[in-house]
């Protein structure tokens, strides 16, 4: 969700019922209904499991370690039994990338937090919101840190440092200066703020959010207009291939780009950063897309190939 759009309603608020969802890595013979995530770890499938649990448990992400690490098909033999992290080659070593997951699911609960104003160089504004929701109540929140931790899983597979902003494992935030902030301490080579959008019905597609050259206070992007323009190109064009989608039909003139002035994270970032808005929760079609864990890992994909492409990979 764009940081300018209005939250939801309070009745759309409490009428949410996210539903807590682990990250469990199994063997790929052992759960037959698995979604099966092929570019994962040699031998290991991510499973989404569904556990019904309330908004107030807050256990942290389940891992759960296969004995061994059987290939996932009989013909597939050359899986090491315990793959080691791998070590980055050429252009990618040593490079480190920030995940950002855009809102957090706690958001929601502390709106007096996330309301209070922080400085974003050009302008004060809202520490944080809460996010959109489909219709049905899955929440942008929740489907930014599932597009987030698979990222990683992609990401750290090339050897790539991952960083991510944070992992709902905070009542809320982090703020917008904050999340920039993160990004800038690591010295990110590459940072990607993870989001939906929600719009009306019949608005459809993808876009990335470049920063605008401004110049105020703490912010400066004369530096990272250039390269994140780049970085956000690849991703787009990545993203479309891998899942399909089209660039966004309500913004951006068919080019899946919008340029932006009025975003903190960007604005405070001395990093190259892009934000993805995936699809829009508001819209049947791409709600459908959008809850699905196989588009899920898609999408992922797509982001992490321009990220790639984007450090020289
Ligand atoms: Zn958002």
């Amino acid at each position: 969700m764009r940081y300018d759009d209005s939250p939801p309603s309070p009745e759309s608020a409490s009428s949410v019922s996210p539903d807590r969802r682990w990250f469990t890595r199994r063997s790929g013979l052992a759960v037959g209904a698995a979604v099966l995530a092929p570019t994962l770890l040699a031998g290991w499938v991510l499973v989404q499991l569904t556990t019904g649990a309330g908004a107030d448990d807050a256990r942290p992400p389940r891992i759960v370690m296969p004995a061994a690490a059987p290939s996932p098909t009989p013909s597939s033999s050359a899986a090491p039994a315990a793959p080691a992290a791998p070590q980055a080659k050429g252009p990618l070593a040593g490079k480190t990338v920030v995940i950002d997951p855009g809102h957090n699911t706690g958001n929601f609960k502390h709106t007096s937090e996330i309301d209070k104003k922080v400085d974003i160089g050009t302008n004060r504004k809202e520490c944080d919101t809460t996010g959109t929701t489909t219709n049905a109540g899955y929440m942008e929140a929740e489907f930014t840190l599932d597009v987030s931790r698979r990222l990683r899983t992609v990401l750290e597979a090339k050897g790539l440092k991952v960083v991510l902003t944070h992992e709902a494992d905070r009542a809320w935030g982090p703020c917008i200066d904050e999340r920039a902030r993160i990004g800038n301490e690591a010295a990110a080579d590459a940072v990607v703020s993870v989001h939906a959008d929600g719009v009306s019905s019949g608005n459809r597609g993808y876009h990335i959010i470049l920063p605008a050259k401004v110049k105020g206070g703490a912010a400066d992007t004369a530096k990272i207009v250039g390269p994140s323009r780049d970085l956000g190109e690849r991703i787009g064009s990545n993203f479309a291939r891998t899942t399909g989608s089209a660039p966004a039909n309500y913004l951006g003139s068919g080019t899946g780009l919008v340029v932006r002035d009025d975003l903190g994270g960007l604005n405070l970032s001395t990093r190259p950063k892009v934000f993805i808005e995936c699809g829009n929760m508001r819209d049947a079609k791409d709600a459908a897309l959008l809850t699905s864990p196989e588009w899920r890992q898609k999408a992922a994909q797509g982001i992490a190939d321009g990220i790639v492409g984007f450090l020289g990979g």
